[in-house]
């Protein structure tokens, strides 16, 4: 349930619909809006009773939220949420480029990497510290000294930088370097995990899971939201199918979905969905037509001596032309939908 309070209203009537919900046990999420406040009620079984909140004189009226989702879901926010990081945006009317390596391997590889894409035109670099990776012989990443690097990056760049925090145990250490931290797709459902994001002061990329639901995913979302963090972007980074001619099936109706069912920004990863280079311009171009708030790409200064995902790295002269591709699509897509989804 969604407790509506009336324009220009007063902190103490905002504080009597809280306390009123607290007193049934349940939790208060206030909601600032633009023009008015909101309260959420939260961790309710079943129906709460609206009667004594819509006899409060500031209370405008109160709203039934149907979605098991409540915070991440458009019944409890009208708007879009826009995400700021480092003076970038994302979120509603932007197209945010994120790029860089799969994994972090040297400075001189993520320096030379960085410098490539903020040229063409990222305004954000990514850059696995920590890796989750299929095999524990493969490379799994610098730990701390990735984390460093990626600092380095952003002192020399300006860009801010986005790393996984792959489990609970380096959380703490990720939050301290990194601009936006990462979940990915195989930790989609890691609750302890969800949990320790929203306790977070950083914005949470939130990759879909390689077999989850928009629900599930949703959920996941609502999991780092429900602890307090409200800086939740999502990620669309291909489902895992029938098909081997690419490396999963970017599912890209999944995102006007979640733009109708989410005030939260989402985004396109097309690298992992594709996990061949060739594919990836055209999936960035679809993705864009279809309403993303950005793309997240791998690229690699010299991808064939990559560490991790070399056959799906951009070379530096692709992701330019990526850069130069989208821009015209954007701008069709803008005007063709007038600002509506
Ligand atoms: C990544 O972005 O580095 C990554 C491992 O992606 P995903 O979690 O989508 O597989
Ligand atoms: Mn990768």
């Amino acid at each position: 349930m969604l407790v509506v309070m009336k324009r220009g209203a007063k902190p103490a009537e905002i504080e009597a619909v809280v306390s009123g919900i607290e007193q049934k046990g349940y939790i208060a999420r206030t909601i600032p809006g633009g023009e008015r406040v909101a309260i959420c009620v939260l961790h309710n079984e079943g129906p709460v009773d609206a009667s004594p909140f819509l006899q409060l004189e500031a209370v405008k009226e109160v709203i039934t939220v149907t979605r098991p989702y409540k915070l991440v879901s458009r019944e409890s926010q009208g708007w879009d949420t826009i995400v700021e990081v480092g003076g970038v945006r994302i979120g509603n009317g932007c197209l945010t480029i994120i790029a860089g390596p799969c994994a972090i391997e040297s400075e001189n590889q993520a320096l030379t990497t960085a410098q490539i894409v903020k040229d063409a035109g990222a305004q954000i670099f990514r850059g696995g510290a920590f890796k989750p990776r299929t095999s524990p012989y493969s490379f799994q990443g610098l730990g701390e000294e990735g984390l460093k690097i990626l600092a380095k990056v952003r002192l020399e760049t300006g860009m801010p930088v986005v790393t996984e925090a792959i489990d609970h145990e380096v959380f703490d250490l990720v939050e301290q370097y990194a601009d936006i931290v990462q979940i990915g797709a195989r930790n989609m459902q890691n609750f302890s995990l969800l949990r320790r994001a929203g306790k977070s002061r950083k914005p949470v990329i939130l990759k879909r899971g390689m077999a989850a639901t928009i629900e599930e995913w949703l959920m996941a979302a609502e999991y780092v939201m429900e602890g307090g963090n409200d800086k939740v972007i999502l990620c669309e980074r291909g489902v895992r199918t029938f098909a081997h001619h690419s490396r999963n099936t970017l599912d890209l109706s999944a995102i006007p979905v979640v733009r109708q069912e989410s005030h939260l920004p989402v985004i396109v990863d097309p690298s992992h969905a594709a996990g061949f280079r060739d594919q990836v311009i055209p999936l960035s171009r679809a993705a864009v037509a279809v309403g993303c708030h950005g793309l997240m790409v791998e690229v690699h200064h010299a991808p064939e001596t990559a560490l991790s995902d070399g056959a799906q790295s951009l070379y530096p002269a692709q992701f330019a032309d990526l850069c130069r591709q989208i821009e015209p699509i954007f701008s069709v897509y803008k005007s063709a939908t007038n600002g509506c989804r």
